[in-house]
This record gives C-alpha cells, structure tokens and sequence, in this order.
C-alpha cells in the first residue's frame, strides 16, 4: 500500500468546478497582482481572524520580514527565536543585518519554551518571534506576559497555523503585534504557488505594512520608508477564497486522522500515552500531545504536521520507504548548529531538548484524504520495525 506524505489532487478534485472557474475567471480579467481578489480575501481573513488588518503578501518568508521591517528592526537589535523551526524563522532576522538570538524548546509541543526566553533578554533585544510549530500555539499567555513585561515586539510565525486556536479560543496571529501565515501549498490552506498574509491589530503598523508590501511607497513614487515587492498575486487570493470555507474540515479532518494513529499507537503497544518525552520499554514511540485540547475549542491543534519521536530514527525512515511509506524530518538541523550561524558562537550540547527533538522526529502522512486502511498501515509497519529492531 502506498502512502505519500501529502497528495494534493484529491482535494483539487473534490473543488474542481469551482477552482477551474476561478482560474478561466482570472484569465479573462487579465488583473494579476493586489486587486479586487486580494481584498476581498483580506477582508474574509479579518473576519475570520477576528483581526483588525489582513494584507496578502507574497509568500510567508515575506510575511515574516515584511513584518520586522514594520516593527522597525534594525541591524544589530536581537530578535529571539526559537532554535528548531523551519529556517525562515531565523533567516529573515539575518537578512535584516540583525541578530536571532536562539532558545530551548519545550519537548512536549516542540514550541519555544517561554521559562527560557528571559535569560535571552539583554538591551538590545527588541522582539520575539514565537512558532506555532506543526500547528499547535505556543504558550502565548506566558510570552504576551514576557514582552509586556521587557517593552518587546512580538511577532508569531502562524505558518503552520492558520486557523489555530489557543486555549480560551482566541485565533493565533492575533496575539502579538504581528501575525505571520503561509499559503505554501503544502500548509493546511495552501494556494497555487507562493502566498502569505500579515496580520495586524496595531493602527500604525498596519499602516507600515501596507505601504512596505508596496516598496514603502505613498502616494505611489514618493518614498517615505524602505519597503519591497511583497505583493500577492489575484490568481492565489482567488484560490483562497475559494478555499478558504473549507480550511475548518480540513483541519477537523487532519485532528481524525490523529486521533486514529494515537489510538492504533496505543493498541500496538509502542507507546502508554500522549505526550511522553523519555523512552522505555512501553514508550519505544513518543506521540505528540495537543496542550490546549478542551471541550470548548475547536481548533486546538490542526496537525500541519504529526511527528512522534523514535530512537533508530533514520533506520525506522528507511525501512517505512521501502514500505512506500512517505516521511520527512522537520527539521534535521536545529538553528544553533546551521554553518551559516557560526558566526553566532552557538555550539552542539547548547540546547538538548531541540537537539534530541532533531534527531527524533519523523513526520508522518497525516493529509485529510488518508484513509484509516492507510494509518493502520503505517502503525502497523512501524510495529513490524520495532519487533525486528
Ligand atoms: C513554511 C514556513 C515558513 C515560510 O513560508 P513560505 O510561504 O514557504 O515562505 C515560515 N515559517 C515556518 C514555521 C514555516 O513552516
């Protein structure tokens, strides 16, 4: 039985009229960029986010430096991230000739740990940019906490996390003073190329993004600010709309397929209950936990991404892909560690918990499509693993 890690064509065929007509639509207009399209998918996120401003921009990496050049980052500041997510995170602090100043994760969500981000605070620390990695929220009662206690920006990475709820239902993106999200077709709600959005509850920053998305230009040709090209395309805020109404099943979807791994793990025997973080005899298989689940949210974890965590990781990989099992490990390479960062003076051994995460982690299929033949599947070849290693 064959599992891809993630299919996209059963989702495009069960919308197929409505994409199709969408995509001849925006031929005959012959209007490509920003538009009509962009802003009624603007508005549809407002709503939906409970967020004052939306603004599409080109793609989430975009998102997340739009958003810093808004907050006013300036070479040299520090800006705290969270040492294991997917480069960007970092990468754009870099690019603005400012310096990511890592923290430890917390090893049950894999989030950045907020009992860990004081110690990282020194006077020239301007911003935290937490993750909301593989679709959970952070702990952003305590990280609102921090910021507001040290006068910090807080800018959230919502690219694995549109639609995420925290514990008391609040959407994530909304909390700090910017919201960031992808539309990477491989996120929960992707479009048909690269797209973001920014959020924003800030008057003043909404303004700077609006105008920095457009080279900081206002009038048009006037420069008060630097900003750049961070345009969306009409095509992708077409397909957003379009899509947009079914981001919740999906999810929902995506949360089924989780409880069902969760409950085949149980049954194997590889595993005692969620959330674990040490091995043992009845813990061969660490599963991921979802912190805020309760009777009253929703959207409690949307499962961008189901990693558990195994010893022979890389052998256990191998072997699920002569078994046509598809996985992928975000991410190998902890921040703290990239040769690009060396420079920063971080070493291997400087946060164990995000370096026992990389080198445990595997991600498995979890798209809404699958079937539950194709969970039961994957348990049970992991089992198989198991019992031969
Ligand atoms: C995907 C992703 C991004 C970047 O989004 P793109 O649209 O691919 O530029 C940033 N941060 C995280 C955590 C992501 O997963």
């Amino acid at each position: 039985m064959k599992v891809p890690l993630l299919d996209l064509k059963p989702q495009y065929k069960s919308m197929k009229k409505e994409i199709d007509e969408t995509l001849i639509r925006i031929a005959e207009s012959q209007y490509f960029i920003l538009g009509p399209e962009v802003e009624k998918m603007e508005k549809a996120f407002e709503e939906y986010l409970n967020v004052q401003k939306a603004y599409g921009v080109s793609s989430g990496t975009d998102a997340l430096l739009l958003a810093l050049m808004a907050i006013g980052i300036k070479p040299g500041d520090e800006v705290i991230v969270p040492t294991f997510s997917f480069f960007a995170t970092a990468g754009v602090v870099a690019r603005l000739a400012a310096i990511p100043v890592f923290a430890e994760i917390d090893p049950v969500t894999f989030n950045i740990d907020p009992a860990k981000i004081e110690e990282k605070i020194t006077p020239k620390t301007k911003a935290i940019i937490p993750v909301h990695l593989y679709g959970q929220s952070c702990d952003m009662d305590a990280i609102m906490g921090i910021a507001r206690k040290h006068n910090l920006k807080v800018v959230e990475d919502g690219a694995q996390a549109i639609g995420v709820q925290y514990k008391d239902g609040k959407y994530v993106g909304s909390f700090g003073d910017v919201g960031c999200f992808s539309f990477f077709p491989s996120k929960n709600l992707g479009c048909y190329g690269d797209g973001g959005l920014v959020v924003t509850n800030d008057n003043e920053i909404a303004e700077r993004l609006h105008i920095m998305r457009v080279h900081g230009g206002k009038p048009k040709y006037y420069h008060k600010v630097i900003g750049g090209n961070f345009r969306l395309d009409a095509l992708q805020a077409a397909i957003l709309n379009v899509k947009l109404p079914y981001l919740e099943g999906w999810s929902e979807a995506r949360r089924q397929n989780a409880a069902l791994y969760v409950k085949f793990f149980l049954v194997s025997g590889l595993a005692e209950e969620e959330g674990k973080v040490a091995f043992d005899e009845k813990n061969k298989v660490l599963l991921p936990k979802a912190v805020y689940k309760s009777d009253t949210v929703t959207n409690y974890h949307i499962y961008n991404q189901f990693c558990i965590r195994v010893q022979k990781r890389d052998e256990l990989r191998k072997f699920l892909t002569e078994n046509e099992i598809a996985s992928e490990i975000y991410y190998p390479v902890s921040f703290h560690e990239q040769e690009c960062f060396s420079d920063l003076g971080y070493k291997k051994g400087d946060f164990p918990l995000a370096e026992a995460a990389e080198s445990t982690c595997i991600a498995l299929p979890i798209f809404p499509e699958l079937t539950e033949e194709q969970l039961q599947y994957v348990v049970s070849k992991i089992k198989e693993f198991f019992d031969k290693n």
